[in-house]
């Protein structure tokens, strides 16, 4: 279940140069076999195939089978299509997979079972009980249930040790997180090849400790349509409003509304009837009527002219807060049940979800007082004993400096406390003197929001102040993105025109930071760099292509123009012709071409990638900081002042560099023969 759009924006994408394909496979499971060719049970089996894994996958009828292939040989076909994976990647891909009827067949020498068979505890615990039987006693029996109990389905074998939860997302092969979820007695080894596995098939992997119902996302998610259906079944709100409000005001891609008739109104109806918990009866109505959302046409919107359209007007005065609350208190109490970490539930929702923030942050920021507020006298939920616990302590959020998280106090820095980033990673070596941050959305292509800008420039000013930092690279998180450019969808609110020249002001500032920074830049460009991905990597000094990153300055194709001197660095670094050709083409090339025509520094194989990305930046750590900046200023300069100004220029800088003791240690270094140890005075 996600709050994604169609289209593909933030999901995963295979990556046929995967390293896991020939190298990554876990090493503990060679054969699984899947129980269930329907929607999770084709599209796990696809994505297992795909990474190098022998597949046999059972259902009960001869037509379920015949039509999972169908789908699977369909999904295949597209990804070749898409110049995903190669034909014979894919025709490789489908041999590994063996169709069955028969259980035992499937799970003849399996290393792992998953089941994907209806969200039915009865019959689940039945299919356990019977895998359980026919399984190698050497199997992991996993389940992809959505919220069912795993120790249910453990209870009904008689090796509840290595019974496991491994909830993909919908579709598999595009969702990038698997919630491993640890039953009663699920062993540690057990929960380590769940995750392994998870890895290998190119996924973050989030442990769920404790087996609840709804594990973390789907238990986190279902107020989101809950709420909304109850608001608006008691208050006539209108559907519209709600969901204009949540995706304008709160960011969030789809409305609750849109949601719903996504995922399919039988499904939630019947999941919660079966839980028995109170079904909002906007639902029920909607199923009775047998309109159950897009599948059929039909549902709180008609999908005849594809998706509702909505407007930041159609919003009104109606506060996201009062959906938002309650999510926020079913998040809390996880915490408190010690389910997972904060920044885990957080990671889960925006991976599995897609929410645009993590819920505990968001909490945060909005306050825990406000939201303790919004909870008063709920016809429905209790506030989270934890949030009252945290009110009562003054940890209100980033207003206090404390909530979830940590936070420097408002307006300062806290005296010793280490800057929060919620958007980069940012990581230091002591020992190379290299810094590290990593646009860290992988779930939505590592696009830039206001947030990401904000916290590169507090990263920036943080490395330049510290003498311990002399070389920083930036790079993106996963396989799949440096950066697909600006997330316009997380600038909310205000007209598009408003929101383009936010961003194009804000990148222009930044980038301007990075271009002229005083210590040398890499962008280690470890996958799909465009637009202001792109631009990003123009501003650093040195440019590292992992070989399946395709590069391109993409926005003419969206009617714009490349901006925050996306335009006039390409033309510095490549000539007039060929900055002429990316920028007004607008095609995506490849590392290899890049590095060719000298958009990148150098293309890499994917596997020595990172390695060879931590060897050039420790190599420039190494320099002499201060002759690498007076380097940087006058080449950055070069092309702007006439010859004789720069000739000075260059005089000036060398009288400069010769006041330093780091010449004296480099000529030092050079007679005695030993690497010099420049020390930046
Ligand atoms: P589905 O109805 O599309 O497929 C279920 C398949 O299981 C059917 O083909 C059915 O014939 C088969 N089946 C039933 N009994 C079986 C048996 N005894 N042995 C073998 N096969 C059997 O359902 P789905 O959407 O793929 O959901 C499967 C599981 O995955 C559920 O537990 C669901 O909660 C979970 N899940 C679904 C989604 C989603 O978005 N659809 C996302 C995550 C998890």
């Amino acid at each position: 279940m996600k709050l994604s759009e169609e289209g593909d924006g933030g999901r995963q994408t295979f990556n046929p140069a995967s390293p896991f394909l020939v190298a990554g496979r876990s090493i503990m499971a060679q054969k699984v076999a899947v129980i269930g060719a329907g929607e999770m049970g084709h599209g796990i089996a696809e994505l297992l195939a795909l990474h190098g894994y022998t597949v046999a996958m059972r259902d009960i009828k001869q037509e379920y089978i015949d039509r999972g292939m169908e789908r699977l040989k369909w999904s295949l076909d597209k990804l070749v299509e898409k110049a995903q994976v190669t034909r014979a990647q894919a025709d490789e891909a489908l041999s590994r997979i063996h169709p069955t009827l028969d259980t035992a067949e499937a799970c003849r020498d399996a290393d792992i079972v998953i089941e994907a068979v209806f969200e039915d505890v009865e019959l689940k615990k039945k299919v356990f009980h019977e895998l359980d039987e026919v399984a190698p006693d050497k199997a992991i029996l996993a389940s992809n249930t959505s919220a069912i109990p795993i120790t249910n389905m453990a209870v009904a074998t008689r090796r509840p040790t290595k019974v496991v939860g491994m909830h993909f997302f919908n579709p598999p092969m595009l969702m990038p997180l698997i919630e491993v979820i640890r039953a009663e007695k699920t062993s540690d080894a057990t929960l380590q090849a769940a995750v392994d596995l998870s890895k290998s098939l190119g996924k973050t992997a989030i442990v769920v400790r404790k087996d609840v119902p709804g594990f973390i996302t789907t238990r986190v998610l279902a107020p989101y349509m809950n709420e909304a259906a109850w608001i608006h079944y008691e208050e006539k709100v209108p559907i519209e409003t709600i969901d204009a409000a949540m995706r304008f005001k709160g960011g969030f891609p789809m409305g609750p509304f849109e949601l719903a008739d996504q995922v399919g109104i039988d499904l939630l109806f019947t999941a919660q009837e079966k839980a028995g918990i109170p079904v909002p009866p906007p639902f029920q109505q909607m199923y009775a009527a047998r309109k159950f959302g897009k599948k059929t046409g039909e549902g709180f919107y008609s999908y005849k002219e594809g998706r509702p359209k909505l407007t930041p007007e159609m919003a009104g005065s109606f506060d996201p807060l009062r959906i938002l609350a309650p999510i926020i208190s079913e998040a809390a109490d996880l915490v408190a049940m010690d389910v997972a970490s904060p920044s885990e539930i957080d990671e889960a929702m925006r991976l599995g979800t897609a929410f645009p923030k993590g819920p505990l942050a968001l909490a945060d920021d909005l306050g825990i007082d406000k939201v303790l507020a919004a909870l008063k006298n709920h016809p429905r939920f209790k506030p989270a004993k934890i949030l009252q616990e945290m009110a009562g302590r003054g940890e209100l959020g980033v207003a206090s400096g404390k909530g979830f998280y940590e936070h420097a106090a408002a307006g300062a820095e806290a005296p010793g406390a280490a800057a929060r980033y919620e958007t980069i990673l940012v990581t230091k070596d002591a020992a190379s003197r290299v810094a590290m941050v990593t646009l860290n959305r992988p779930d939505r292509l590592n696009t830039f929001t206001v947030e990401m800008f904000q916290e590169i420039e507090r990263a920036l000013a943080e490395f330049e102040k510290d003498d311990e930092v002399r070389c920083v690279v930036f790079t993106g998180s996963g396989e799949r993105a440096f950066s697909a450019g600006a997330d316009l969808s997380a600038f909310g609110g205000a007209s598009k025109a408003h929101q383009f020249w936010k961003v194009s002001q804000l990148s222009e500032h930044v980038f301007h930071s990075v271009a002229n920074f005083s210590k040398p830049t890499v962008a280690a460009l470890n996958g799909a760099t465009m637009g202001g991905g792109l631009e990003l990597a123009l501003a650093c000094d040195f440019r590292i292509a992992a070989k399946r990153a395709r590069i391109g300055q993409t926005e003419v194709a969206r009617g714009l123009v490349p901006g925050a001197g996306g335009s006039q660095r390409l033309v510095r670094i490549l000539g007039l012709a060929k900055a002429k050709e990316i920028a007004m083409i607008g095609d995506r090339i490849m590392a290899d071409e890049a590095a060719a025509i000298g958009l990148v520094t150098r293309a890499v194989e994917n596997e020595a990638f990172e390695a060879e990305v931590k060897a050039f930046a420790e190599k420039l750590a190494k320099g002499p900081p201060v002759a690498m900046r007076l380097i940087k200023v006058m080449l950055n300069r070069s092309g702007d002042v006439p010859i004789d100004a720069a000739l000075e220029m260059e005089a000036m800088a060398f009288g400069l560099v010769m006041s330093t003791d780091d010449v004296y240690e480099g000529i030092q270094a050079f007679m005695e023969k030993r690497p010099p140890a420049f020390k930046g005075e």
